[in-house]
């Protein structure tokens, strides 16, 4: 691996499954209902993709994946909606992933799941698999805002998978939420974190409502029946979510992201935020290794046709210069509660990230954006609000 690597660490594994019982209206990612033919098809091919990683065949151009020796301590199956996959095709996935790839023994493996496909059964079945950690899809906890959302699950259900994950012995078990709801007021949402950390998960994520051009959701909008939440009521409810959760107990160590414990903070992504090496497997995945990233062709029957033809399904790849990846980590570190620490990058990338941006530091300081301890610069919770704004304004020397 090139410099660009944070050298020594375990690299991670992630599995992309295309498929969700019915696509909800506000989503952009590649996603298909497909059938039950379609599943297997799917199946077959990335255990065909496992393989020829695995085996070091498969090449980027003639150059090596650079996987071939890596060691794994984290695997998350994400999509789509990997709980679509009965649990024999989960199985095979996983058999293939154990003999191609070194995983450890202590790896954390996730599962995102929806809330509707969580079974006492299922929820054994994904333990038994080896899953450890539990990503589940509740969204909302009202039957109005579900309904809103076009979700399948009520709020019901929603309550009853968390609790049906805890007692299927997951490690720990995370919820997905989401907010900036048009027509769902301040009030709603805290009363959702309320109900939400009252089921004690360990970890939970919220993600505020994009309005994608193209989707249901976009096209409504054109047409002026949806109204997109104001971007200072968006930056409000930023703010009052990381408040509210750390009155509750989950502190924000991402933008998106709340922990009860150190240890219940998703390892997997830590990897995507601090430049770890990761493989991506299945359509759309993204690969990062040494100063490269790569990703597959997004359509699922694409992809399972390149692969079982025995070719390449990368569609693009790009390296990065030392530049691009420094600011990156600029980037990254704005989001994170654990900030932008310039001595390690300048070990890093040779130069410290500071330099030519003082008096950018220092009036973010002053407007109570950023902390500066030492060589630590650390967003507040209105600098993390605004830290893709800054990490824009960010100047190399
Ligand atoms: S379940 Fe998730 S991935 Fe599937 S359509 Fe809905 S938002 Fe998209």
């Amino acid at each position: 691996m090139g410099e660009g690597t944070v050298v020594g660490e375990a690299a991670g594994l992630y599995v992309h499954v295309p498929f969700c019982s019915a696509v909800c209206p506000y989503c952009d990612f590649a996603v298909a209902r497909g059938s039950g033919a379609d599943r297997e098809r799917f199946v077959g091919a990335l255990v065909e993709e496992i393989d020829l990683i695995g085996e070091g065949e498969r090449h980027r151009g003639g150059e090596a994946w650079g996987f071939g020796t890596s060691r794994f301590d984290t695997v998350y199956f994400g999509g789509g909606t990997p709980s679509a996959l009965s649990l024999g095709q989960l199985g095979a996935i996983r058999r293939r992933l154990a003999a191609a790839f070194a995983i450890d023994a202590e790896a954390e493996w996730t599962i995102e799941v929806n809330p509707e496909d969580a079974s006492p059964e299922s929820l054994a079945g994904w333990r038994e698999l080896g899953f450890d950690r539990i990503s589940l899809g509740l969204q909302a906890l009202d039957d109005s805002a579900l309904r809103f959302l076009g979700r399948r699950h009520d709020a019901a259900e929603a309550r009853a998978s968390v609790e049906l994950a805890r007692e299927a012995g997951f490690r720990s078990v995370s919820v997905d939420l989401i907010y900036s709801l048009p027509g769902f007021d301040a009030d709603w949402w805290l009363r959702t974190l309320d109900e939400a950390a009252a089921l004690g998960p360990d970890h939970v994520s919220c993600y505020e409502l994009t309005i994608h051009d193209g989707t249901p959701f976009g096209r409504r909008r054109d047409a002026g029946r949806l109204r997109e939440t104001a971007e200072d009521e968006r930056a409000a409810s930023f703010v009052a979510t990381h408040r509210r959760l750390a009155e509750l107990g989950y502190e924000g160590y991402e933008v998106s992201n709340f922990a009860r414990r150190e240890a219940d903070r998703s390892r997997h992504n830590r990897k995507y935020w601090r430049h770890q090496p990761y493989l991506g497997l299945g359509p759309s995945s993204h690969s990062f290794a040494g100063r490269s990233r790569w990703w597959n062709v997004a359509p699922w029957r694409e992809w399972s046709d390149a692969v079982e033809r025995g070719g390449s399904p990368v569609a693009g790849r790009e390296e990065l210069t030392d530049g691009q990846l420094l600011l990156e980590a600029v980037m990254m570190g704005l989001r994170q509660r654990s900030g932008v620490d310039c001595a390690e990058l300048e070990r890093r990338f040779g130069s410290d990230p500071s330099v030519g941006n003082g008096g950018r530091i220092e009036v973010w300081e002053k407007a109570g954006w950023l902390r500066v301890a030492g060589r630590r610069l650390t967003p507040t919770l209105e600098g993390m609000a605004r830290a893709d704004r800054l990490a824009a304004e960010w100047e190399l020397r």
